[in-house]
């Protein structure tokens, strides 16, 4: 469903970031960019999501180049760490702008709105504003707007960099819940071994802007290719 073929990047046209990266993620899967900070898991996200382009190589989703399509149109929903929910928007109209972006009607948008509030267990804060919710409460509204239009592909970047550690745990959950349920490709970044380990269907563990292993979960753990992914894989657990 999602491709990268040869993909490289560099900001700078000397260095390279991500160097010949190939990977591919089935509809559905779960996949998670794990990896130390710097190693090029944001720029990958980046790429997939249209804000950068790659240097060389090819993005497809779908089957067709990630760049023919445009952004409204490519189906994809983004939760980062920094919320970015509009502070001068209830949560309620926080969710609707995507819809009102894509032309669903008002009856329309409000019956999707309360549903996508009610995955999240927040329906009873359509009326507040982002500045009166808690993070975890904030981080919940976000996850339900990238849902809130029903994408087939969502990207998160440390969606839960900002929680602490119950609330993250109770996040992580919820989020693997509701990309099974709903049947969501998923595709996240995260320096967490453990959250990688729990969440996902396959890790790709990066290093230096390249995949040293991709891997289920289990297989990471018991059999790691190499030093580097033994290593990362072990701390922290
Ligand atoms: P982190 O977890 O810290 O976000 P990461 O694995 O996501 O790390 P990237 O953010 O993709 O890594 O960064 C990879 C490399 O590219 C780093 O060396 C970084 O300094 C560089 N880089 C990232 N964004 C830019 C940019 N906009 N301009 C120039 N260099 C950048």
């Amino acid at each position: 469903f999602v491709v990268y073929d040869g993909v490289q990047k560099s900001y700078d046209g000397e260095t390279l970031v991500v160097k010949d990266l190939n990977l591919s993620v089935a509809r559905g899967e779960f996949l998670t960019m794990l990896g130390p900070s710097g190693s090029g898991k944001t720029t990958c996200l980046m790429m997939l999501a249209g804000f950068e382009t790659a240097t060389s190589g090819e993005i497809l989703l779908d089957g067709k180049p990630i760049n023919s399509v445009p952004p409204h149109k490519r189906g994809i929903g983004m939760v980062f760490q920094n919320y970015a929910l509009f502070p001068h928007m209830t949560v309620g109209e926080n969710l609707s702008f995507p819809l009102e972006v894509r032309g669903m009607g008002k009856s329309d948008r409000e019956k999707n709105v309360m549903r996508a509030l009610d995955m999240v267990q927040m329906g009873a804060f359509a009326n507040r504003r982002p500045a009166q919710l808690s993070g975890g409460q904030q981080q919940r509204i976000a996850l339900a707007r990238a849902l809130v239009f029903e994408p087939e592909l969502v990207l998160m970047d440390e969606p839960l960099g900002a929680l602490d550690k119950q609330l993250r745990e109770h996040m992580q959950f919820e989020i693997t819940r509701l990309a099974h349920d709903l049947g969501i490709t998923t595709v996240y970044v995260t320096h967490d071994q453990t959250e990688a380990l729990t969440m996902s269907d396959n890790v790709a563990v990066f290093e230096d802007g390249r995949i040293q292993q991709l891997a289920p979960p289990d297989v990471l753990y018991e059999e790691p290719r190499n030093s580097f992914v033994a290593q990362f894989i072990g701390e922290n657990n």
